[in-house]
């Protein structure tokens, strides 16, 4: 890693500075101009002369892609205020940013808390640089709210362990080095008792992965089949059998991730522009319509009740504190505002959002916004398990009814 030194102790203006020059030194000219003259087409044409996954390794290289990690494992170690002003930064200049968030977001702080040295010097760099991309294998066809009910085993063999099993929905399985795995290591204990958690090689013998197409015409989940996959005890992560604690590290990310948390702005709440809904009512003139109007208004109201919640939880953070189930609120709450917002969106399409010119892109992307963001509410953690995570641990009403919690998991019934 080439990040620069002491980077804890600079100011916050110090640290703008320094990467600003970075930024001058690492994109092309035009890149440049087009962000000092607010050149939309220039911006365009721009994109077209950097190449992604390069600028991805040379911007995790540098420590930019993950400023809060520590300075121990050759990153910047900056604080959770810092790294605001690096994105709020890299906002400004409209730079692309790595998609490998299931690593960057979910992996990477899981890592950070339960993996030993060898895992965190193995395999953390490669993952801020876009190197490596990583997915989640949580959810299976049997087990997915109910997670810790999965049936995918690991049996120990010697130093090794050997799954058999299958995941599905697996975000980016397709394109991953690595996945972070759940599985069942110890079926004579109650279902959240007897799982350990993995780092599986996707590239290894035996890992089968089937693309599902979706509703928007992309393949991005994946069903995963395990065959007498070995996995060397080196790679589980945390204990064996505590492997329920880790995997909650990992949602609880998840759920921040998901929030809307990392987002600089109001205006652009994980994925949900407001203004670009705005500047599409303006331009087709349905702004003049009263109700259009109204329900701007509200989307712009509601953009920073999350904007404001996000702050409070990263100030919590901030004070050390873990991600908690007020990450829930925020998840729910963003799932189902972009839901809103993207309906907004095509209703302020009209006719046109049903039908469009081959070339017209700004058209397709408003339509697959608003079909990309049914699985808002169910990705995650779908939003009636955030009302009952809310429910129990944020109000403090009674627990859901479990009739299976205390009892050895081979013994519930299930289908097979
Ligand atoms: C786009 C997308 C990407 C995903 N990516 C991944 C991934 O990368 N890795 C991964 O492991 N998983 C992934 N998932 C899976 C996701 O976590 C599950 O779909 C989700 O947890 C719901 O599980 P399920 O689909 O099995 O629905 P079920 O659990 O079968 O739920 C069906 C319905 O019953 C309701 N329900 C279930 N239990 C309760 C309860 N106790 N109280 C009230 N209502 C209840 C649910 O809210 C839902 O409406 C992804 C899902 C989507 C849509």
């Amino acid at each position: 890693m080439a990040v620069i030194e002491a980077a804890s102790t600079l100011t916050d203006d110090e640290l703008r500075t320094r990467l600003v020059e970075w930024l001058r030194e690492n994109l092309p000219p035009l890149w440049v101009e087009a962000v000092e003259e607010g050149d939309e087409e220039k911006l365009h044409q721009a994109r077209d002369l950097v190449d992604y996954n390069d600028w991805c390794a040379r911007l995790g290289e540098a420590g930019w892609t993950t400023p809060t990690w520590p300075a121990e494992y050759g990153f910047l170690g900056l604080s959770g205020a810092q790294a605001k002003v690096v994105n709020e930064e890299l906002a400004r200049w409209r730079v692309p940013r790595s998609f490998n968030i299931i690593g960057i977001g979910m992996g990477g702080p899981t890592i950070m808390q339960w993996g030993t040295d060898e895992q965190k010097q193995r395999l953390l760099e490669p993952m801020a640089k876009h190197e490596e991309i990583w997915c989640q294998l949580f959810s299976e066809p049997g087990s997915g709210s109910d997670v810790a009910s999965l049936a995918t085993r690991a049996v120990r063999d010697g130093d090794e362990w050997v799954v058999n099993g299958q995941k599905v929905w697996t975000t980016l399985a397709h394109m991953a080095k690595w996945g972070l795995l759940v599985a069942r290591t110890d079926p004579d204990k109650p279902k959240h008792k007897g799982l350990s958690y993995f780092i599986v090689d996707m590239k290894a013998p035996g890992v089968e992965v089937r693309p599902l197409k979706q509703i928007t015409g992309d393949a991005e989940f994946n069903e995963v089949f395990f065959t007498d996959v070995r996995i060397p005890d080196s790679m589980r992560l945390g204990p064996e059998g505590e492997g329920w604690m880790v995997a909650t590290t990992t949602l609880m990310n998840e759920r921040a991730a998901l929030s809307g948390a990392g987002s600089a702005s109001d205006q652009n709440v994980g994925g949900g522009p407001v203004d670009a809904v705005i500047a599409l009512a303006q331009k087709n003139g349905s702004a003049n319509d009263a109700v259009v109007r109204q329900r701007l208004a509200q989307a712009v109201i509601e953009g920073r009740v999350i904007k404001m919640t996000n702050l409070r939880a990263n100030a919590a953070r901030k004070a050390g504190h873990q991600p908690g189930p007020e990450g829930s609120i925020t998840k729910l709450f963003q799932a189902e505002y972009n839901q809103r917002l993207q309906n907004l969106a095509v209703d302020i399409l009209g006719d046109n959002g049903m039908a469009w010119l081959p070339d017209d892109e700004a058209t397709a992307t408003t339509v697959r916004g608003f079909l990309r963001s049914r699985a808002n509410t169910i990705e995650g953690g779908t939003s009636e398990i955030m009302r009952n995570i809310l429910g129990e641990r944020v109000l403090g009403l009674p627990k859901e009814p479990s009739v299976d919690r205390d009892i050895a998991w081979k013994d519930v019934k299930r289908s097979s």
